[in-house]
């Protein structure tokens, strides 16, 4: 093999992967607010592209980054209204279908959410708990952190930060192979 063919590694032979997601939300009167799926009492909520879920959308892009997809805007455009006012558990979904058909499965995730209120900590267990449900993992491989907006002007938004580890599942045949070699 010359140097340079080995140099071409496989996107489908990558052991693990990793993806980055990022997003931001203005805070709007009147409407519900939901942080990674769960509604949390709050007299604003987060405007914008569907129900506003700053933390689902992140973690999606972060899942779409990760097998190298289009991003959340480009599978779901905010300009169709068909995804006014939808849930972003969808996004996520179809994130984690387009994931496990590339032959991964989520690791784990870790993600910091930057907002000035509410207080995130009484809810992040309720947060990991449902972020692991969607996911399908484990709630000690999903963190969620908190910090309040120190200095950069960004009282009235939400933001989220998500990073994700993917890891080729065990195909079928080294499966069979381990078993043999297990008795
Ligand atoms: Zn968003």
């Amino acid at each position: 093999m010359t140097a340079r063919a080995k140099s071409k590694v496989k996107v489908g032979g990558l052991q693990f992967r990793i993806g980055y997601g990022w997003d931001s939300h203005e805070f709007k009167r009147n409407i519900p607010l939901k942080i990674g799926g769960v509604t949390l009492p709050h007299a604003k909520g987060l405007g914008g592209h569907s129900d506003g879920d700053v933390l689902l959308h992140a973690l999606t892009d972060a899942l779409l980054g990760a097998i190298a997809a289009p991003d959340i805007g480009s599978l779901f455009s905010p300009s169709n209204p068909r995804w006014k006012g939808a849930e972003s558990a969808v996004f996520l979904e179809e994130a984690l279908r387009r994931v496990t058909s590339a032959g991964y499965t989520v690791a784990n995730v870790d993600s910091t959410l930057i907002l000035a209120a509410p207080k995130i900590g009484p809810h992040a267990a309720a947060i990991r708990e449902h972020l692991a449900e969607l996911l399908r993992i484990s709630t000690d491989a999903v963190g969620v952190k908190a910090k309040t907006p120190e200095g950069i002007g960004t009282e009235n938004a939400a933001i989220a930060h998500v990073v994700v580890l993917l890891e080729r599942k065990t195909s079928l045949r080294s499966q069979k192979k381990g078993r043999k070699e297990e008795k």
